[in-house]
C-alpha cells in the first residue's frame, strides 16, 4: 500500500507539472508575438551626447530634461563601454531598469524599462494565469480523486475472513490481530452459550418460579414456572407490574430494588406461594433483584389442618373429660344420693368410652398420616367380612328398629388387611344405622365390577345436605352435630374409611339426598392383589 501511495503521489505531481508546463507553454507561445510587441513599445529610448546632454527621449521632451552624465549607468558606460542600473525615475515616477552603451561616435544610447510597465504586463496576464491555475488545480483534484479511489477501493472491499488484497502487505499484522480476536470471540461465545444452556436447563427444570429483575424493575429473565404462574408466554423486558399487581408483592419488589431482602406470601389461582426477594449487587452497585416463587400450598394446607386438628382434638377431649371431672367431683363430695350412684357411674363409663374411642381413632389416623399404618395383607373373603359386620351391629340396629340387608356374590376375594377393611365397613354400616330413622333399612352389598370390588352401604336415613357432602371425610366434621354426639360419634369415622380405601389403592364416594338416605360406595382394585380370582 505504501508503494501504491508513493506511486500515486509521484504520478500526481508529474502529471500536474506536465499539465502546467504544457498549459504555460501553449499560452506563452500564443501570446509571445503580442507580448514582444507590447514590451518593445514600452521601451524608453534616450540618446545622450558624450557630455550627458539629452539629445532625444522617446517618453519626454529632451529640452526639459536635465543632464544625465551623473547617472550610474552613464558613468559606468563611459568607463566600461556599457552600464546598467536600477532606480526610481523622477520622470516616470516608477522604478526603472537602465542599460547604456557608448556608440562609436561617442554618443550614448540608453534604454529604459519601467517596473510599472512590468506590473501592468503582469496584471494583464493575471486572468490568464488564474484561469491556468484553476485549470491545473481542477486537473490535479480530478487526478487525486481517481488515484485516491484506486487506493481506497480495495480497502473498502476488504474481506476480513480471506487473505489481504494484492499490494496491501501492510495489512497483514491487522489481519492477524483480527483473526486472533475472531478466534477469542468464538471461544468466548461458545463458553457463554454453554453457560447459558446450563443456566436455562437449571432454571427451566426448576419447580420454583425464578424472576430476574433489572434495577428499574423490568424482567431480565423469567423461567417457565413463572410464565405458567402468571399465564404469560414471554416476559423479557416487561415491567414486573405487568406480571403481578398484588399490593403486598409490589411493595416487597420496591424494597428489594432499594437493596433490602424481602419476603411475602402470594395467593394465585387458589395456590399459595412464598415469595423470596433478594437484591443483586455487582461490584457494590445494585444491579437488580432475584425473585423466587415457592409453591407452599400443601405445606400451608397441612399447617392449617394440623392447627385445626390440634384445636379439634383438644376440644373433643375436653368435653368428656369435663363431664367425667364434674361427675366424679360430685360423687367424691357426697353430693350424689346412693340410688343415683349407678347412673352417675354409668355416665362416667360412657364418657370414658367416648374418650377411648376418640383416642383410638386419633392413633389410627396418626398411623396413616405417618405412613405407619401397616398391617398384614391377606386374602379376605368380602362376603364373610360384610356378614360379620352386620352381625356385630344387629343388636344396635334392632334397638333403633332398623333392618339390615346383606346382598352380594359368594367367593369375592380381596387382597387386603382384614382388620382395616372390617373397620371401614363397620364405620359405614354403623353410620347408616346411626343416621337412620325408625323402621328404616340398611343394605350392604358387595360385587365385582371389572377390575374393582364395589362395597356399597345404602340407607334410608336422614341423608346429608349437599353443602356438607364434600366435607364429611374431613376430621371432626359433622353434618349433624347433635345426633353424632348423642350417638357417641367421634367425627373421625369417615376419615378412617377414606384412609383405608386409599391404603388399598381405592377410593370412597358418597351420593345422598336430604331426607331420603345415603349411598356410600367403596371402590377397591382387585387387579393388584395376587391370587385373587
Ligand atoms: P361421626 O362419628 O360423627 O359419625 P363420621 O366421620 O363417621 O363421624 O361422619 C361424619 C359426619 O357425616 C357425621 O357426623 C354425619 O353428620 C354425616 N354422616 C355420615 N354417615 C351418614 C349417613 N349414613 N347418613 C347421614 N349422615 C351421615
Amino acid at each position: 500500500m505504501e508503494k501504491r501511495i508513493f506511486r500515486a503521489m509521484s504520478l500526481l505531481m508529474l502529471l500536474t507539472t506536465l499539465f502546467v508546463a504544457l498549459l504555460w507553454g501553449v499560452t506563452a507561445s500564443l501570446r509571445l508575438p503580442d507580448d514582444s510587441r507590447e514590451r518593445l513599445r514600452t521601451v524608453r529610448v534616450t540618446l545622450l551626447d558624450s557630455e550627458g546632454t539629452v539629445l532625444f527621449d522617446s517618453s519626454a521632451d529632451p529640452r526639459g530634461l536635465e543632464n544625465h552624465l551623473d547617472r550610474d549607468e552613464v558613468q559606468q558606460a563611459l568607463a566600461e563601454g556599457y552600464g546598467e542600473s536600477r532606480r526610481f525615475s523622477q520622470t516616470l515616477q516608477a522604478d526603472s531598469y537602465y542599460y547604456a552603451k557608448v556608440m562609436e561616435d561617442g554618443r550614448i544610447l540608453r534604454l529604459a524599462f519601467t517596473a510599472d510597465t512590468l506590473r501592468a504586463q503582469l496584471l494583464r496576464q493575471l486572468p490568464l494565469a488564474l484561469a491556468g491555475l484553476a485549470l491545473s488545480l481542477g486537473f490535479a483534484a480530478l487526478l487525486a480523486k481517481r488515484l485516491t479511489r484506486s487506493i481506497v477501493d480495495p480497502i473498502n472491499g476488504l474481506d476480513l475472513f480471506g487473505p489481504p488484497p494484492e499490494g496491501y502487505h501492510e495489512l497483514i499484522p491487522l489481519y492477524r490481530r483480527i483473526e486472533a480476536q475472531r478466534r477469542e470471540l468464538s471461544r468466548q461465545l461458545a463458553e457463554m452459550e454453554g453457560r447459558s444452556a446450563t443456566i436455562s436447563a437449571i432454571t427451566e427444570n426448576m419447580r420454583e418460579g425464578l424472576l430476574l429483575l433489572d434495577p428499574r424493575g423490568r424482567v431480565a429473565l423469567a423461567n417457565g414456572s413463572v410464565l405458567r404462574l402468571f399465564g404469560q408466554t414471554g416476559a423479557a423486558g416487561k415491567s414486573v407490574l405487568q406480571l403481578c399487581r398484588d399490593p403486598a408483592f409490589t411493595a416487597e419488589v420496591k424494597r428489594c430494588l432499594a437493596g433490602e431482602k424481602a419476603e411475602c406470601t402470594l395467593q394465585l389461582k387458589e395456590r399459595t406461594y412464598q415469595v423470596l426477594l433478594n437484591p443483586v449487587f455487582r461490584e457494590k452497585e445494585q444491579s437488580g433483584g432475584v425473585v423466587f416463587f415457592i409453591d407452599v400450598t400443601e405445606r400451608h394446607i397441612a399447617e392449617r389442618q394440623r392447627k385445626e386438628f390440634s384445636a379439634n382434638v383438644s376440644h373433643e377431649l375436653k368435653t368428656p373429660l369435663t363431664t367425667i371431672s364434674a361427675l366424679s367431683e360430685m360423687m367424691s363430695e357426697g353430693q350424689v344420693r346412693q340410688e343415683d350412684m349407678q347412673r352417675f357411674a354409668g355416665r362416667i363409663k360412657q364418657q370414658s368410652d367416648r374418650l377411648v374411642n376418640i383416642v383410638e381413632d386419633i392413633i389410627r389416623l396418626s398411623a396413616f398420616d405417618e405412613g405407619r399404618a401397616e398391617g398384614e395383607m391377606e386374602r379376605v373373603d368380602v362376603g364373610e367380612l360384610c356378614r360379620g359386620v352386620l352381625d356385630s351391629l344387629k343388636d344396635k340396629a334392632g334397638e333403633r328398629g332398623v333392618s339390615l340387608r346383606p346382598m352380594g356374590e359368594e367367593a369375592l376375594i380381596l387382597w387386603g388387611n382384614r382388620r382395616m377393611l372390617d373397620e371401614m365397613i363397620f364405620n359405614l354400616v354403623d353410620n347408616a344405622v346411626k343416621y337412620n330413622r325408625e323402621g328404616g333399612s340398611v343394605t350392604l352389598s358387595w360385587e365385582r365390577s371389572g377390575d374393582e370390588c364395589l362395597i356399597r352401604v345404602r340407607d334410608t336415613g336422614i341423608g346429608i345436605p349437599k353443602q356438607h357432602q364434600e366435607h364429611i371425610f374431613e376430621r371432626f366434621y359433622r353434618a349433624d352435630k347433635s345426633r353424632s354426639k348423642k350417638t357417641g360419634g367421634t367425627g373421625l369415622g369417615l376419615s378412617i374409611v377414606k384412609h383405608v380405601a386409599e391404603y388399598h389403592g381405592g377410593r370412597v364416594e358418597v351420593e345422598s339426598t336430604e331426607g331420603e338416605g345415603s349411598l356410600f360406595t367403596c371402590r377397591l382394585p382387585l387387579s393388584q392383589q395376587p391370587g385373587t380370582a
